[in-house]
């Protein structure tokens, strides 16, 4: 079985999916990213680990580095450029609509052929305009190129551990936990070397105490199915039985 991931950012694989992915390699999927940008506009780090003009070199090569830490097989990128956060913490998103992303994201899965793709949620997870292109984008693709199945990640449980980038109106239609790949999805997380301080910041502001990364990474995965206008009833019950008992409804 294929399955494609996509997402804006280096790092939005792991944070999102990182467990289930590496399970599904695990169970002999083939599993690839696609990332939109390098991730160009975001953080270097605490000190910085690099020069602004650097952070997309440094930033392709962390997220290869989780890549193969989660046992994924491919890795490409998409010619857009992560806009800088502004200085007023504004984020955008990389391209001006989806129009301009479609064709290059079907151009890729009318090569791999993916069974399924997993994407970011209705939401952006907390808003952000690039996850939510994404979504918009990826899930349009799906349905032009005729791709049996698509997933978006942190869709929402009454029990989700981090509310705060839940997709409200995605209701989760089943829950992964990921204590098996745990040590995989925090490995991947440390790949991630520029935005480490933000992970950890975050997580931190959130608890209201200083956490450590290993208490940043989430042990379960949410995840909604979403139509993409083909029969699913053959492909969708293939990655759940491959994620077999790690799986709950929800
Ligand atoms: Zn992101």
């Amino acid at each position: 079985m294929k399955i494609l991931c996509l997402v804006a950012h280096p790092d939005d694989e792991t944070v999102f999916a990182g467990g289930t992915l590496a399970l599904l390699a695990l169970r002999g999927a083939k599993v690839g990213l696609v990332c939109c940008t390098r991730g160009e506009g975001g953080e270097a780090g605490e000190p910085p680990l690099c020069s602004r003009a650097e952070l997309g070199a440094v930033r392709e090569a962390e997220l290869r580095c989780a890549a193969r830490a989660l046992g994924c097989s491919s890795v490409e990128f998409l010619p857009f450029r992560d806009p800088d956060v502004g200085t007023d913490g504004s984020l955008y998103p990389f391209a001006p609509s989806p129009e301009e992303v479609v064709p290059r994201i079907q151009s890729i899965f009318n090569a791999h052929h993916p069974d399924a793709v997993i994407t970011h949620g209705s939401g952006g997870e907390y808003g952000h305009p690039a996850h939510l292109l994404a979504n918009r984008a990826c899930l349009e693709a799906a349905r032009l190129s005729g791709v049996p199945c698509a997933y978006t990640f942190s869709a929402d449980f009454e029990a989700h551990p981090r509310k705060r980038s839940a997709n409200r109106d995605d209701p989760a239609d089943f829950v992964v936990a990921v204590d098996r790949t745990f040590e995989l999805k925090l490995a991947a997380m440390e790949c991630h070397r520029t935005q480490g301080a933000l992970f950890v910041r975050r997580a931190s502001a959130d608890a209201g105490h200083p956490v450590p990364l290993r208490e940043v990474v989430l042990r379960v995965e949410s995840f909604r199915r979403v139509a993409t206008g083909r029969a699913t009833e053959t492909a969708a019950p293939d990655m759940l039985s491959l994620l077999g008992d790690a799986v709950r409804p929800d």
